[in-house]
């Protein structure tokens, strides 16, 4: 039997580790206890760890570094000498390297592996890095969490009960994570962090410092140079107009500066020695106070997300048993100091890169080990949700849209959640819940990861009244998240379906900026009541609105335009109003005032009065398809028009079954639009036709106001 090892799949280091002879072993790549998480494509082949990491500064184009803040993303590629390589293409290439490596130590095939992640990854990121794992040729056995992994490798056997505070700082990362362990139960109880802060920070803070050293010397303005430095993952600017000689320059200074900071982990002093750099040379000595002063304030916000996971954990530095730095940015001696101060003296082991991926090996040793000196262990492992959930929702008393958290952060998994939410519904369609389920903790959704649309159908319609909706978020003991929703009079579940989300999410950042999204800030203007009366509609859906008087100047976003009038604008006026981007709702009897306000715009059939039940098919809100057939209207108006024919452009909300008639339709004109139906408020109608009025109108307040109204339910505060 062969043997099963564990990796740490790092951002910026990758790590090997097995268990052998009743130890957990490193094992070398390359002559390092770490691989450098970097792969650079070149046309005679592909480099991988150091000669990429290397490369990578002076070729960046065809290197990719920091694969794994990628991850799971579903869209990064990246097109190097006319291959495309996806996070998972790279993620395996790592991996296949690491195994060609422990093939090398131990002689033998491995097959099986046990690959840790970050406490906070999610769905998509956990099956991408097994896929990456498959890919490499492993069978993955299990994906355990970093910090637990870092707990495990701390010890086992070390006292039976003990909270654990694990401080992981990376290359680019940092996160922190607090453990409760009982016996071989490891349960991660709270986890923050900042997803880009680490040692590569700390370097470009030396280069920074470098450069203005440089700057002194040759009076030279450096500002497209240090824009080369841009933060990994993002769009280096300046890239393309660099010469070479400043690539190769930054390499070096890159890499002075990482051996500086090396160096200065142990020593007081150190010595920067660059020969002909940028028209100069350097030979500068930096001492541990200058470095400490300026990596201080990055190191202070570490400090500060420990201070926020002991909150969050409701626990203060006195219940913490023991500190355990991992990470090879914890051998920065002001990050031990600091901590030492916030909370207590750390345990640091003397290889805390690899305390992960030897964490991983005793697990995996534990799980499947031929080696008789290891006595399986039943480790149990328990996680948190690492981020908070949620569903973007109207909220009635700040008028705008939010977070409206179900599952909150750092809550056991495998957990549960539901939450009640109101909807308006209507009689005659399929009427539907779009949850666009929300990640993060800020209450303001522009601010928050929007992970889905969930689609609820078959919501019942109880005429006159709000449906009440209770959405349920789960997150399963894998830490995949579920969702499902029901009706809360009658517990009935409802039907799901998850859509791709629109390619434009802008509306989220502007409803979530309130006022624009609310409807009962919109300023509707309605001409006094004729034969109908939409006024009466609007005062139904709770939305204030103005009567027209001759004296009204049309600066409102929807005018309304009564059946028979007693008032109303000049076709001039209301030509212009919809011309510079208003919306119009004019009702049949309007149909003559309108052909001489936009001629050619909609072409009416002024034939057929008609007083029976007709049947319309209903269209969906997108306007794409029907969705209610068959619906009865009693439609006994004595002067009505059926328009007959659209204008280019214009949409059908409602159609007469019998006939193929449009009974409403949607016409754009100018900037605006024009709703014109034949069908309309009067006291005839009966309540299901009064609430699918009420859906026309707020489709018609979705058009102006540019927002799925319908995608957004509003919160019960219970
Ligand atoms: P990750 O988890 O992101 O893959 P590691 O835990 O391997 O990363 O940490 C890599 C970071 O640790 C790099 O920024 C590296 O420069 C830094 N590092 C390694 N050794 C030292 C040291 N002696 N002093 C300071 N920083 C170090
Ligand atoms: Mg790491």
């Amino acid at each position: 039997m062969a043997y099963p090892i564990g990796i740490d799949l790092g951002t910026t280091n990758c790590v090997a580790a097995v268990w052998q002879r009743g130890q957990a072993v490193t094992i070398p790549v390359d002559g390092q206890g770490t691989l450098p998480s970097a792969i650079s494509v070149r046309s005679d082949g592909i480099l991988i760890g150091q000669p990429a990491k290397g490369r990578a500064q002076i070729a960046p184009a065809s290197s990719v570094t920091s694969v794994k803040r990628f991850i799971g993303d579903g869209k990064t590629k990246w097109e190097i000498e006319g291959k495309t390589y996806t996070p998972v293409d790279v993620s395996a290439m790592l991996l296949g390297r690491l195994k060609e490596a422990a093939e090398a130590h131990l002689g033998e095939a491995i097959t099986e592996a046990v690959i840790t992640v970050p406490a906070y990854f999610n769905n998509n990121q956990k099956r991408d890095t097994k896929l990456a794992g498959e890919a490499a040729g492993f069978e993955v056995l299990q994906l355990l969490p970093e910090p637990t992994a870092a707990a495990i490798q701390y010890g086992l056997d070390k006292g039976k009960n003990q909270t654990l505070l694990v401080y992981d700082l990376g290359g680019g990362t940092f996160d922190v994570s607090i453990l409760e362990v009982k016996e071989n139960d490891f349960n991660v109880v709270a986890v923050d962090g900042d997803f880009h802060l680490g040692g590569d920070d700390f370097d470009l803070l030396l280069v920074d410092h470098l450069i203005g050293l440089i700057e002194e010397q040759t009076k030279e303005d450096m500002g497209l140079f240090r824009s080369l430095f841009g933060r990994k993952g993002k769009k280096k600017k300046g890239s393309e107009t660099a010469t070479r000689e400043m690539l190769l320059a930054r390499q070096r200074l890159k890499e002075a500066a990482e051996i500086a900071k090396i160096e200065l982990s142990q020593a007081d002093r150190t010595c920067v020695s660059l020969p002909n750099i940028l028209g100069t040379s350097l030979d500068e000595e930096i001492t541990i106070d200058t470095y400490n002063r300026l990596i201080e304030p990055m190191v202070a916000r570490t400090i500060e997300k420990i201070r926020e996971v002991l909150a969050s954990a409701r626990l203060t530095s006195d219940d913490i048993d023991r500190v355990i730095l991992v990470g090879g940015s914890t051998r920065n001696r002001l990050v031990k100091e600091q901590v030492t101060k916030a909370v207590k003296e750390p345990w640091t082991s003397e290889h805390v890169d690899e305390a992960v991926a030897q964490g991983a090996a005793i697990v995996a040793g534990s799980m499947a080990a031929p080696d008789l000196d290891m006595t399986p262990v039943e480790i149990n492992i328990n996680n948190v949700t690492p981020f908070s959930l949620g569903v973007c929702s109207y909220e009635k008393e700040s008028t705008r849209c939010i977070n409206s958290i179900i599952i909150h952060k750092n809550r056991p998994v495998p957990c549960e959640e539901a939450r009640p939410y109101e909807l308006q519904t209507a009689a005659g369609r399929d009427n539907k819940l779009e949850a666009y389920m929300l990640q993060g903790e800020s209450e303001n959704p522009a601010e928050c990861l929007v992970i889905g649309k969930y689609i609820f159908t078959g919501v019942s319609h109880t005429p006159g009244a709000l449906a009440k909706v209770e959405i349920q978020y789960g997150y399963d003991k894998n830490g995949i998240i579920t969702a499902a929703a029901r009706e809360q009079s009658t517990g009935k579940a409802l039907e799901l379906h998850v859509e791709a989300l629109p390619d434009d999410m802008t509306w989220l950042d502007e409803i979530s900026r309130g006022g624009s999204f609310d409807p009962s800030n919109l300023k509707l203007i309605v001409t006094p009541p004729g034969y109908d009366d939409v006024g009466s509609v609007l005062t139904s859906l709770q939305l204030p609105f103005i009567v027209y008087t001759e004296r009204q100047p049309l600066d409102c976003d929807i005018f309304f335009w009564n059946c028979l009038a007693s008032t109303h604008p000049s076709a001039e006026a209301i030509r212009d109003y919809v011309s510079d981007g208003g919306c119009l709702y004019a009702s049949c009897c309007a149909a003559r005032d309108l052909d001489d306000a936009f001629p050619g715009a909609i072409e009416f059939d002024h034939s057929g009065c008609r007083s029976e039940t007709i049947q319309a098919d209903v269209i969906d809100m997108d306007l794409t398809k029907t969705v209610g057939k068959n619906l009865r209207i009693q439609y006994n108006t004595a002067a009505c028009y059926t328009v007959s024919l659209q204008g280019p452009g214009s949409k059908v909300l409602l159609r007469e079954a019998a006939t193929g008639k449009d009974v409403m339709v949607m016409v754009p004109f100018g900037k605006g639009h024009i709703f014109y139906t034949c069908f309309h408020h009067h006291e005839d109608l009966s309540k299901d036709e009064k609430s699918l009025l009420q859906f026309l109108v707020m489709k018609q307040i979705s058009v102006v106001s540019g927002i799925p109204i319908e995608a957004v339910s509003s919160e019960i505060r219970t």
